[in-house]
């Protein structure tokens, strides 16, 4: 991952580093740091229960609903379910101005997709234990140590447990949030947990475009309307031809075809073919040039099906009767820190403290709409480490839990500050 260019400003770090480690010192603050390791069985369990909800895009509910009443039994104040399902709840502070501390809820996985949720040793296993399972874990543990240690906060600070952050889901939580004045006008600093892991902290908003490609044709028989314009050869064609569009390491651009349907039976000219496909980059205008490749690749490809299904049955000279769709299904703002952004040096003077390496990094989280906004996110792990991500294999392990643990806390608490 590159390093960003920015101006870093050694004394605000130095400066941030004498707070952080003023903080640590604090009893209250020991307090709460020091339940973490006993915590960890909770936190196992929590993780397990929330796994085993099912929450596909779109289909939050319940694991909405498990999460708000964990919010209300580790005493967080306005716990409520938003229009679109997003769970809040408040510590409350004595500043009008917030800190929001957030973990999507949603999952990659379809509706009936087996979870299987089980824990070996230190180890969980199951799809979404760790994306997002430790965030929404290490937002109850973070919630579970201020409510021990009964700290005083300066700012309120915000607990969401947000949905729509995976795939079609397009942000669309966060967006909410952002397009809530009670919320877009209060929140001052966003920090999204978001998988496991301390050894990140996404700085930089990576954009992306997602489209689904829809061809219909008038179908028929295999054999007797063989000839007829066919809408999975269109793909096919599209396909071969806008993956051969040339893309730049730097700034790194990507694209990707990740479902693919058309179709009823082998016998079966198809009536229609649809597509979806991604389009990342950290750069607009490379964004734009793939899209636009992808426009016309697939107009090129269905008039040549037009042109090729006149030659297999020239004497039908039968109409095309193809059309052509693009929907965007998808549509994530890029954006950055500001220079000389508060997180970034809160962030690293904490990082600094605890002695733990982490790298800055590009990546789509939910960070992407206030950083889109002009305002301060960033998005770190949960602690522990974790794989398989997307996967059915995903694991997580809460070895270096309680590192991740710290690290959120006294982020949040140099953010929030502890009132007088
Ligand atoms: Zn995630």
């Amino acid at each position: 991952m590159p390093t960003l260019p920015r101006s870093d400003a050694p004394e605000a770090v130095s400066t941030a580093q004498q707070e952080i480690s003023g903080l640590a010192e604090l009893h209250a603050v020991r307090t709460a740091i020091s339940n973490f390791p006993s915590l960890e069985p909770q936190l196992a369990q929590w993780q397990i229960e929330l796994a085993a909800i099912p929450a596909p895009p779109f289909g939050e509910a319940a694991r909405a609903d498990w999460l708000h009443a964990r919010f209300r039994e580790l005493g967080l104040a306005d716990c409520h379910i938003d229009d679109v399902g997003n769970v809040f709840g408040l510590r409350r502070g004595v500043s009008k101005k917030i800190v929001a501390l957030s973990a999507h809820i949603d999952t990659v996985f379809p509706a009936g997709t087996p979870l299987n949720v089980r824990q070996q040793g230190n180890r969980l296993y199951g799809p979404g234990v760790s994306d997002n399972g430790a965030g929404v874990t290490a937002l109850l543990a973070v919630a579970s140590a201020l409510q021990a240690a009964d700290l005083p906060l300066a700012m309120p600070l915000l607990f969401i447990g947000n949905v729509g952050e995976e795939g079609e889901g397009d942000l669309r939580g966060m967006r909410h949030i952002f397009s809530t004045p009670q919320w877009a006008d209060a929140i001052c600093y966003s920090l999204v947990l978001d998988g496991a892991g301390s050894d990140t902290v996404v700085a930089e908003a990576l954009g992306s475009r997602r489209f689904e490609v829809i061809v219909r044709g008038p179908g028929g028989h295999s054999w007797s309307d063989f000839g007829a314009p066919n809408p999975i050869l269109v793909l096919a064609r599209t396909i071969h031809a806008f993956t051969q569009t040339r893309v730049p390491v730097s700034p790194k651009t990507t694209f990707n075809v990740g479902v693919i349907r058309g179709g009823t039976s082998v016998n079966s000219i198809p009536e229609s073919a649809s597509m979806r496909v991604d389009i990342r980059s950290t750069s607009m205008a490379e964004m734009e040039r793939l899209e636009a490749s992808l426009r016309r690749e697939l107009d090129l490809a269905v008039a040549e099906e037009v042109r090729a299904s006149q030659q297999r049955n020239p004497p039908q000279r039968r109409s095309s009767g193809l059309n052509h769709e693009v929907v965007v299904i998808g549509s994530r703002p890029a954006g950055e820190l500001p220079p000389k952004a508060r997180m970034l040096s809160v962030i690293r003077a904490v990082d600094l403290y605890l002695g733990n390496a982490a790298q800055i990094q590009r990546a789509s989280t939910d960070a992407n709409i206030p950083l889109s906004l002009g305002r301060e996110a960033i998005a770190i792990g949960g602690g522990g480490t974790g794989g398989g991500a997307h996967t059915l294999q995903e694991w997580f392990d809460c070895g270096g839990r309680e590192l991740g643990l710290k690290r959120i806390l006294l982020t949040i608490l140099a953010l929030a500050g502890i009132a007088e």
